[in-house]
């Protein structure tokens, strides 16, 4: 018996054709580059990011692979959050894909000086967008189905020295993510989250500098020391594992985590 055939490709796809897709934090490392792959892949794209300046420099940057609607929105905002979901709707008359993404990396100091605003304003980002775009995109997803796909982080799985507020966020996106899994699973959404060691953007600048001030370049070398593949991720490794779970190639899979780190968690 053939069952090579039961993989054909008409049956099992990799790629986006006529689906629509959402990117929160669309503008930034990860979020811009899984847009490309995603229209690489067939896929109509909308961003969506805080930054209105960065949404129009990384569409005019995806502009050879394809249109993206872009949209400036806060994703810890409810109201901002039911408007992003309603013109994407509008725009592209559903949605197939969520890449709930947008993150902060907060402050990098021990957690016995951690300042409460800081704390707040990561979880607001990260964990209360994270919920509400869940909330509203699996409303939108009801009857139709579809896979969602959020961040977590290598901390999401594991402790992260001088990053508190965003290792806790960071596991609850886990709790999430097991949550609308469960809830979504009878109406045929898949949900589930990726796990990235550092990846070379914005964001490890930002924490390299928070973690030695005089000597950036030594602490992006110590970082690395601790993924056994010895070096960082670079955005286009978590877009593509962000692509294999939106696609139907992973049509049985819900509810998981999935680490792309190098060998940072073994
Ligand atoms: P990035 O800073 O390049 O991108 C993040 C984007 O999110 C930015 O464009 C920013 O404007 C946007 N954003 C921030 N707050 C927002 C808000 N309230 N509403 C809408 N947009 C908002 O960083 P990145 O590395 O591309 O991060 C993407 C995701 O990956 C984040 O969730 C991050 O925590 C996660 N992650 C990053 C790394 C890493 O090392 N870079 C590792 C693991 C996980």
């Amino acid at each position: 018996r053939d069952y090579a055939g039961d993989w054909s490709s008409d049956v099992c796809s990799s790629d986006l054709k006529n689906k629509r897709a959402i990117i929160t934090g669309g503008a930034g490392g990860i979020g811009s580059e899984t847009a490309k792959l995603f229209l690489q892949e067939g896929a109509q794209v909308a961003l969506v990011d805080l930054d209105q300046v960065a949404l129009d420099e990384a569409a005019e940057m995806l502009s050879e692979y394809g249109k993206v609607v872009t949209i400036a929105a806060d994703v810890s905002d409810e109201a901002d959050v039911e408007r992003y979901v309603q013109e994407v709707k509008n725009e592209l008359g559903g949605i197939d894909v969520f890449f709930n993404n947008a993150g902060i990396e907060g402050t990098v100091a021990p957690l016995t000086e951690q300042k409460v605003e800081d704390f707040d304003k990561v979880m607001a980002v990260n964990v209360r967008g994270m919920f509400l775009g869940l909330k509203h995109v699996m409303k939108a997803m009801e009857g139709a189905g579809g896979s969602i796909i959020n961040t977590s982080s290598v901390a999401g799985l594991s402790a992260g020295p001088g990053l508190a507020p965003y290792v806790a966020s960071k596991h609850a996106v886990v709790g999430l993510t097991r949550n609308a899994s469960a809830e979504g699973a009878g109406q045929g959404i898949r949900v589930n989250s990726v796990h990235p060691a550092p990846v070379n953007t914005r964001m490890m600048r930002s924490i390299e500098k928070g973690s030695n001030p005089q000597n950036a370049e030594a602490a992006k070398e110590e970082y690395e020391s601790h993924v056994p593949l010895g070096r960082y991720g670079e955005p286009e490794d978590v877009a593509r594992l962000v692509l294999f779970l939106a696609s139907d190639e992973a049509s049985f899979i819900t509810g998981a985590q999935y680490v792309v780190d190098g060998g940072m968690t073994t």
